[in-house]
């Protein structure tokens, strides 16, 4: 029987080279050393290596009180000493010793722990380079576990957003990733595609025979099944873009209704400019905030008002942009001039709002009086949009802000995450599954249309290719590099 290897060829020779790459990567076996803790001063600091030879490095730099070397010890052994130059005792550290395969890296590794000085954190890592180790590049650690195969490239994108994250939410996302939970529905959806496709493949090598190896409504079941995982990955991007990247809450009213104030607040810090002069906040300004453990995205706009002037013109575009893209629309209005600019704003405003959580945020209160208040409530009465909240605050005097920050941990009612949940929160991994997701289409498609098996074959192995390029199996080493270098030096 003669294998059909050439409708597996591209996606073959693509792994081959990549594989060819990889070795060549991989053959760089120099020692690479780090801070690994954050810049500056801090009660301790760490120092990382890694590579071959790492630890005969560190022992020219290093003596135990025993005078032992640390190539004779144990692995997984910490060990107490000094860190010297010549004569100079440069401080007293802590060596952890890794042998490969077992470190985070796959090779042997050294972790330093040593006093947090920024100048001893500093002559050491000069020591280690005069003996022989080289200054590691940003992501170098993490992109050699990858190469060595301790994890896949899903697992080593998620030791980045594991490092960068704010919130109990995105800790777990990230979490879940690196240990796998992703890569392994990955690899289940190709051995699936892969069955598949030998079926087809195994149909097509007897073409001549007339023998049907697959029942076309077995494999659109499968293709079915497929479909579904597929696209509750690519859906649930929407979810997790939003805990990664934060909810998003545009602030926004007329100008001088107190937005930068309320942003201050929130943010704990002078970052929008407050003023008394109409129109000050011209440009967007935007930060994130944990607010209950969910991250939100403030989006502080332009004031709205008829205007002339041009660049306040644009500022006030980007605001209706920025509205359209929030979840959370947090309207501020001057409660002293209420009616008007309820009046004023909502019918522009309006239209934007559909679909999305309208708070209705009086602010000054602390310059209005009781009646006031109540003939504000009495006017929301008539208020077009139904599903609003309102509430009433002082920014300036720091009160209601607690309730608004309540109203919006309410408002943006994301589901809760567990550490098993798979759910896509990285932007490269979206589009892969994205098209992953229209070739399982064509596919589908393909069998209603009981097309030959060559064309199906053709879009099973493009969907394999980009749930392969996930894991970075087929992944060029351009976007490879692309991703470490978001790293930070050290990990
Ligand atoms: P924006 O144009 O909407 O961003 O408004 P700002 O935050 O720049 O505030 C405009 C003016 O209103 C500033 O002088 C603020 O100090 C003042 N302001 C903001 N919030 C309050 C408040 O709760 N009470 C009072 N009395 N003044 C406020």
């Amino acid at each position: 029987m003669s294998l059909h290897l050439d409708s597996f060829f591209s996606l073959y020779a693509i792994k081959k080279i990549y594989l060819c790459m990889k070795e060549i990567t991989m053959n760089d076996q120099t020692v690479i050393c780090a801070i690994a803790t954050a810049p500056g001063m801090g009660a301790i600091a760490v120092i990382r290596l890694s590579g071959k030879g790492c630890i005969e490095i560190c022992d020219r730099i290093f003596v135990s009180p025993s005078h032992k070397k640390l190539v004779d010890v144990l692995p997984n052994t910490i060990h107490f000493g000094k860190i010297v130059n010549k004569e100079e005792l440069i401080d007293e550290v802590l060596i952890s010793v890794f042998h490969a395969p077992h470190s985070f890296t796959g090779e042997d590794s050294i972790e330093i722990s040593c006093h947090g000085s920024v100048y001893i954190q500093q002559r050491i890592l000069q020591l280690l380079i005069s003996s022989g180790a080289r200054l590691a590049a940003p992501g170098e650690f993490t992109q050699r576990a990858f190469l060595n195969g301790k994890m896949d490239l899903s697992q080593a994108e998620a030791v980045a957003d594991l490092i960068a994250s704010t919130s109990a939410a995105t800790h777990r996302l990230a979490m879940s990733q690196m240990r796998g939970g992703f890569s392994k529905e990955l690899t289940d959806l190709r051995e699936k595609l892969l069955n598949f496709t030998s079926m087809i493949e195994l149909e097509l090598d007897f073409s001549e025979e007339d023998v049907e190896f697959a029942d076309r409504s077995a494999l659109l079941q499968l293709a079915d099944s497929i479909e579904k995982v597929i696209a509750r990955l690519v859906h649930s991007f929407n979810v997790g873009n939003v805990i990664k990247n934060g909810v998003p809450v545009a602030i926004i009213g007329e100008t001088n209704a107190g937005k930068s104030t309320l942003l201050n607040v929130l943010l704990n810090e002078d970052k929008a400019i407050v003023s008394d002069i109409h129109g000050t906040t011209r440009d967007v300004i935007e930060d994130t905030v944990n607010i209950n453990g969910i991250t939100f995205r403030f989006i502080d706009t332009a004031g709205i008002r008829e205007t002339n002037d041009t660049i306040e013109n644009l500022g006030i575009e980007r605001t209706f942009q920025k509205i359209d893209q929030a979840e959370i629309i947090l309207w501020m209005i001057d409660a002293t001039d209420a009616p008007s600019q309820i009046e004023g704003l909502s019918k522009k405003l309006l239209p934007h709002c559909e679909g999305k959580h309208l708070i209705l945020t009086f602010n000054k209160s602390d310059l209005i009086r009781e009646e006031q208040k109540e003939a504000i409530l009495f006017l929301l009465t008539n208020f077009p949009k139904t599903d609003i909240n309102s509430i009433f605050i002082s920014a300036k005097q720091h009160s209601g802000t607690d309730e608004l920050q309540q109203m919006l941990t309410e408002a943006a009612h994301l589901p809760t995450i567990t550490q098993n949940d798979v759910i896509v929160t990285n932007v490269r991994h979206h589009e892969a599954l994205s098209l992953a997701l229209e070739a399982i289409h064509r596919v589908q498609e393909g069998l209603n249309r009981n097309i030959s098996g060559d064309f199906l074959a053709q879009d099973i192995r493009e969907c394999i290719f980009h749930l392969s390029d996930i894991a970075g199996e087929v992944t060029n080493d351009m976007v490879l590099q692309n991703i470490f270098q978001n790293f930070c030096i050290g990990k």
